[in-house]
């Protein structure tokens, strides 16, 4: 580079970094040059007067983008689930909570739709909306973990992956989900099955403090102490109390390394594999995790595939395992020891931003012959569909059922099945083929987990927060009598 161009690219840096230059860019190529049509709480349309939202942008150190912000907006309006394809009126890519402040009040003093994205991975489309506001998290990534204390400051917009990277400089773990590129926020809000949360419990048993801006816009501290109503519905109540900008966890003394990965067979075998998991699962130690299920092959064929993590000592965990790797006639066996962070994106192939996906799920509080022969014989032969049970029980089942809003406790396995769309033509084929092989499978089940199972009626909403949704309705009322936060699984006010 020579002199000339290193003072003008000088200058330029210079001139941006003086300027809210992203702020600017916002704005001006939005060319905000009229009112914006935009849609209330209850879908009402109303108009969204040019210098109001001005004002708006104005009070935001990060950006606010419109529908004519260009190639900003349509990069920040889509989701994980490439099933919704929604347009907000507004989207505030929040820098801090005094961001989050002033949305959640510009959103209140309208009736505005309110929509909360942290990662961006809600299943059912609810971190997204067509005509609202999206309080968008995602730039707000801090992290910082205190060794000492063993605690990890989180910030809303930091995914499972980051925080795994930054526990794992310490020799810690903060159970996170099991895609690595999973929101921590809307993960933990909901509850949050890591593959060490039988050991170390849920994401939102590991939670020990927010920070939350409630729907009047007041931002608040909740801990055991501190607004203790608060703190015990965002721990499995998801995004119904407030917007949480800042969570405090604490860092388990785990890996770096783990023994842990895939032990694949035939789909002739299903029914011998799942009765074997049925046994193996039964007598596990706290430390094994181990799920069962079926995916599309890499030729296309169905595999049946036994998914593990031992996160206790290796030794002993090679032991343990060696029963699973000798079972049968494995087409593959890729257990191994590794490092955690690995194992945490083995199951991020295939499953990136844009995936069409429709899913059901429920928990299971045992694996009869009834069941497994439900499995099995009905199972949805969509070359694109899935099955898993996710292990639970251990560390999660400690909890008192009414310690925290999480409302399912007994269970011993998340069952999940989905299908995946190749396109929009498909996606009605993909949602009837999954809820037919759902029909054979529910009443197996017993309770559902918000974070996957949210296209359900508010009756089933309010039956599965079962002895606790008194409470959560007292402190909905307490904090969002409006229902200003309605896009999850929801609480209505009774106020
Ligand atoms: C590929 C994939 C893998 C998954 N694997 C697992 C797994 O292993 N274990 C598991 O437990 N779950 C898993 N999930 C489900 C996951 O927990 C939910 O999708 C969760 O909502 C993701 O959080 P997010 O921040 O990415 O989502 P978002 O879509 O950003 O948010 C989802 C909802 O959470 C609420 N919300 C988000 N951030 C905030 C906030 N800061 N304040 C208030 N409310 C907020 C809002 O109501 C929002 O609609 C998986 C999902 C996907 C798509």
């Amino acid at each position: 580079m020579n002199r000339r161009t290193f003072c003008k690219t000088a200058i330029a840096a210079g001139v941006a970094a003086s300027l809210p230059l992203n702020r600017l860019l916002a704005i001006e190529s939005g060319a905000l040059a009229s009112d914006i049509p935009a849609v209330t709480l209850s879908g009402s349309e109303i108009t969204l007067e040019k210098a109001a939202v001005e004002e708006f942008a104005g009070s935001l150190r990060g950006q606010l983008l419109t529908p004519s912000s260009g190639g900003a907006y349509e990069a920040a309006r889509r989701v994980w689930n490439g099933m919704f394809d929604k347009h907000p009126a507004l989207i505030a890519r929040c820098a801090g909570a005094a961001d989050v402040s002033h949305a959640v009040k510009f959103a209140a003093e309208r009736n505005l739709l309110v929509a909360v994205r942290g990662g961006g991975h809600s299943i059912s489309g609810k971190s997204t909306c067509d005509g609202g506001i999206v309080i968008d998290l995602s730039p707000m990534q801090g992290i910082r973990v205190d060794p000492e204390r063993k605690r990890a400051w989180v910030q809303p917009g930091v995914l499972g992956v980051s925080l795994d990277r930054e526990n794992e400089y310490y020799g810690f773990i903060t159970p996170m989900g099991t895609v690595s590129h999973t929101g921590a926020a809307g993960l933990t809000l909901g509850g949050g099955f890591g593959r060490t949360s039988r050991k170390h419990g849920l994401a939102c048993d590991n939670l020990l403090a927010v920070d939350i801006v409630t729907a009047d816009g007041t931002l608040r501290h909740a801990n055991r102490k501190e607004n203790p109503d608060l703190y015990w519905g965002v721990r499995g109540g998801g995004g119904n109390f407030g917007v949480v900008t800042s969570f405090l966890y604490r860092a388990n003394v785990a890996g770096p390394m783990v023994l842990g990965g895939a032990v694949v067979h035939s789909i002739d075998n299903y029914k011998e594999v799942l009765k074997f998991w049925a046994d193996f699962q039964a007598t596990a130690t706290r430390e094994l995790y181990i799920g069962v299920g079926t995916f599309p092959g890499p030729g296309g064929d169905p595999i049946v595939v036994i998914d593990t993590c031992w996160c206790g000592d290796l030794k002993k965990g090679e032991k343990v395992l060696a029963p699973v790797r000798a079972f049968g006639k494995p087409l593959a066996d890729d257990i191994k020891v590794q490092r955690y962070v690995t194992l945490q994106a083995s199951n991020d192939e295939g499953l990136g931003h844009g995936v069409r996906e429709y899913m059901k799920s429920g928990f299971i509080t045992e694996t009869s012959d009834d069941l497994i022969d439900a499995i099995v014989e009905n199972r949805n032969t969509s070359p694109t569909a899935w099955f898993f049970i996710m292990p639970t029980g251990g560390a999660i089942s400690d909890v008192g059922l009414t310690d925290t809003a999480f409302p399912v406790r007994n269970a011993i396995g998340n069952m999940m099945t989905g299908t995946v769309s190749p396109d929009a033509t498909q996606d009605q084929a993909a949602i009837q083929s999954t809820r037919a092989y759902w029909k054979h499978l529910e009443s197996h089940t017993r309770g559902y987990y918000i974070n996957l199972n949210e296209d359900v009626t508010e009756k089933k909403t309010r039956s599965n927060f079962g002895p606790n949704l008194a409470r959560l309705t007292e402190v909905k009322n307490s904090y969002d009598p409006d229902n200003l936060f309605r896009l999850n699984a929801n609480i209505r006010p009774t106020v």
